[in-house]
């Protein structure tokens, strides 16, 4: 299976994708996963995409579809879930012409919808597991102990680019440039439009029964 998840900055597209990747044995493909692990690396691509990931900017669009296509063919034969790509309409195209010329298609899409208004709460209050990626929520997913993964793994981290002035760039950055992308699947692919302003479980809930009338 070979899902696109959707949606704005904090939809909870992190949250969901661990669940749909646990429950039908798929590779977790995030592009800002990704792009911070190449930083923590300190590798070239990681040096170009500091500034704009810093700012609240994205990265420019060559540099993802490169980074991107390489990971989906590393992606095991079962299938992936791509979380935060393609989050322009050139890198919409860019991963089409890639799996077309390896005879794939994307299965469907999920749109995470949350509206604005709900957004900052989520980002701010996030705190992440830097070794195992896991992603908590102060108020609304808190771990076990405070401040500490639930997976044992040490000390949670709130990500830089989490503060209000940077979210509201992410937020403006995704209706100028991201949200087309939805309209571009919609003529192309099933698309599976899901309330996200909901509890996370609830969330979860509605997704799975979603996929699963899809596969119907
Ligand atoms: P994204 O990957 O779309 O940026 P995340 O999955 O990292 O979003 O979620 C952003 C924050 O919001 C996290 O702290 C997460 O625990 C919290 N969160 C996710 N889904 C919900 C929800 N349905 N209701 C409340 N908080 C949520
Ligand atoms: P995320 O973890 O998805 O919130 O992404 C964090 C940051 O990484 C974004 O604000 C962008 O700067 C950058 N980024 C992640 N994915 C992309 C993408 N598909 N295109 C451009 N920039 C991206």
């Amino acid at each position: 299976m070979k899902l696109i998840l959707l949606g704005p900055p904090g939809a909870g597209k992190g949250t969901q994708c661990k669940r749909i990747i646990d429950k039908y044995n798929l590779a977790h493909l995030s592009s800002g996963d990704i792009l911070r692990a190449e930083r923590a690396a300190g590798s070239e691509l990681g040096k170009k995409a500091q500034r704009y990931m810093d700012s609240g900017a994205l990265v420019p669009d060559d540099l993802i579809i490169d980074m991107m296509i390489a990971a989906i063919k590393k992606a095991p034969k079962a299938g992936y879930v791509l979380d935060g790509f393609p989050r322009t309409v050139v890198q919409a195209e860019g991963l089409d012409k890639a799996l077309t010329a390896a005879g794939e298609e994307i299965d469907a899409i999920v749109e995470l919808q949350v509206p604005d208004s709900a957004i900052l709460s989520r980002m701010t209050g996030r705190r992440s597991c830097p070794v195992c990626g896991q992603v908590y929520h102060i108020v609304n997913l808190k771990p076990k102990k405070d401040g500490q993964c639930d997976k044992g793994c040490g000390a949670l981290v709130q990500r830089k680019d989490d503060t209000p002035d940077v979210v509201d760039n992410r937020l403006k950055t995704y209706h100028a440039q991201t949200a087309a992308v939805v309209g571009y699947y919609k003529t192309k692919f099933p698309i599976l439009a899901i309330n996200a302003d909901q509890e996370i479980d609830k969330v979860t809930t509605d997704v799975f029964e979603g996929l699963a009338k899809l596969a119907r």
